[in-house]
């Protein structure tokens, strides 16, 4: 699909980001032009249009650029995943292994419902750990299906594996 080539191409390496020795990937400039975010947000719906999902969960903060885009061409709501005390209502959490130390995720836990279809989204899959704690967390909540979204996937680092075969990941860019 050229949609999908043009769109890689746009995508910045950024050398030594945060830190020394990381090549970050910045997905900035996949919303900054209309042709791109136009180009990104058909290719993502189209993905998942027959899926009848109900709510897209988004994980802070790149999550919640596409996720509620996405919720909004799906027909469905739109639910965040957010860092620890930003949430205001009753919430349940997961705790996860980073590269340095532990982090938590927070969801509300009146967001989501066993009738739900859940398509949790993020910007990019690296190790795995922080979609792995929102699909924890999402799971924990008994809803009906869930499946789960990137823009881009390192594949070098193999998140997917975290994950059992029966959930489907979709990732838009491929990079190793
Ligand atoms: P993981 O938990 O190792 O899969 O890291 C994924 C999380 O870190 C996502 O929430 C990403 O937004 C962020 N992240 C890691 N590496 C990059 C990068 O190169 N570009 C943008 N975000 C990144």
């Amino acid at each position: 699909n050229n949609k999908i080539e043009r769109l890689k191409q746009v995508v910045r390496n950024i050398p030594d980001f945060p830190i020394e020795g990381i090549q970050f990937k910045d997905v900035t400039p996949l919303f900054q032009f209309s042709e791109n975010l136009k180009d990104l947000t058909d290719v993502l719906s189209s993905l998942y249009k027959d899926k009848g999902i109900t709510k897209v969960v988004g994980i802070e903060s790149r999550g919640f650029i596409m996720g509620p885009i996405l919720a909004l061409n799906l027909d469905a709501g739109f639910v965040p995943i957010r860092k620890p005390g930003k949430l205001p209502a009753e919430t349940i959490e997961e705790n996860y292994e980073k590269e340095y130390g532990f982090d938590t995720i927070q969801i509300h836990k009146d967001s989501l419902s066993a009738d739900d279809v859940v398509l949790i989204h993020d910007d990019l899959l690296a190790t795995g750990g922080t979609m792995h704690a929102a699909y924890n967390l999402v799971k924990r909540m008994g809803v009906k299906k869930i499946y789960i979204n990137f823009i881009i996937e390192l594949e070098l680092l193999k998140g997917r594996s975290l994950f059992p075969d029966d959930v489907e990941i979709e990732t838009l860019l491929k990079y190793d």
